[in-house]
């Protein structure tokens, strides 16, 4: 309150952003901006063209997009939670044109700089509150982008593209180290490989390593972060807390991926599989070569 009154503030936003899994449709990334007269911007957010993989930090950067496009007074304060998309965007608007293509989902941050410019706001006051703490307004937000992740409907993109920093790289590569290794690494392997008699030569195309379908990834994910086994220790509470009193008939125990994975009888041939696949992948992938810097 004092903050609002000393700068004459007319509009309160507090956003959140949400990154929880959905029954049928997996994990969903959702956003919520909230304002103090009950307008909300945001929605679940949808995978983009290039396909690049949603996290819990969009979320947030995209409720950080939102309220900037949607904001139409001139002195306004922002509540959030999550400080990383204020510092992204802090050293987006530092660097220089050519440099902020390398950043993390630009094409956002390009185009929460340039709402943020200075002919269309007087006074933006980012204010960060502690989550979860029982402070109303982020309790607010972090209930709408709750509604956000579980109804099916998606966000608005709102990019102006990377117009303002895109740089073009005509088949150079970034970096006079990088550069130097890769084009004496080829004249080098062009040296050997025309003196070699009986070597085998691993040709482009030789072996396809199969991209993983989304349904994988999810799986990986959920593996990686303890969810995919009903008694895994951060399965949603009630059926975890039910799942616990449950052992395997074999008797290796809980239904938790260790026991999946070190001890229970019965999935003794899935094991082996896995582990099949794994050396296959081990030996491809020691005999590639043409990532491999070669010394003299
Ligand atoms: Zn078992």
């Amino acid at each position: 309150m004092v903050l609002e009154e000393a700068f004459g503030v007319q509009s309160v936003w507090t956003l959140d952003g949400s990154w929880r899994h959905i029954d049928k449709v997996g994990m969903v990334a959702a956003s919520a901006a909230a304002r103090h007269d009950g307008l909300v911007v945001g929605g679940r957010l949808e995978v983009d063209a290039d396909g690049m993989p949603l996290n819990a930090y969009l979320g947030e950067l995209a409720a950080q997009v939102d309220w900037a496009h949607a904001e139409g007074a001139r002195r306004v304060m922002v509540g959030f939670d999550a400080v990383s998309p204020v510092l992204a965007l802090l050293r987006f608007r530092s660097m220089h044109d050519r440099s902020r293509s390398a950043s993390y989902r630009d094409d956002w941050l390009a185009s929460f700089s340039a709402e943020l410019r200075l002919e269309r706001f007087d006074v933006v006051i980012f204010y960060h509150l502690k989550s979860h703490t029982g402070i109303s307004l982020n309790e607010y937000a972090d209930k709408e982008a709750g509604v956000a992740a579980s109804t099916e409907f998606y966000r608005t993109i709102r990019g102006v593209g990377r117009a303002a920093h895109a740089s073009a790289y005509f088949g150079a590569f970034r970096g006079d180290r990088q550069k130097a290794e890769r084009v004496f690494g080829a004249a080098v392997r062009a040296r050997l490989r025309a003196e070699s008699v009986n070597t085998q030569w691993l040709e482009p195309g030789d072996l396809r390593v199969p991209l993983r379908s989304a349904s994988e990834e999810e799986t990986l994910w959920l593996l990686a972060s303890q969810r995919l086994f009903p008694a895994d220790k951060k399965y949603h509470g009630e059926r975890q807390a039910a799942m616990q009193a449950e052992q395997c008939p074999c008797g290796c125990g809980i239904y938790g991926w260790a026991n999946a994975f070190l001890r229970c009888k019965e999935l003794r041939l899935e094991r082996e599989a896995v582990v099949a696949a794994l050396q296959a992948g081990n030996i491809a992938m020691t005999c590639r070569i043409l990532g491999v810097v070669l010394r003299q």
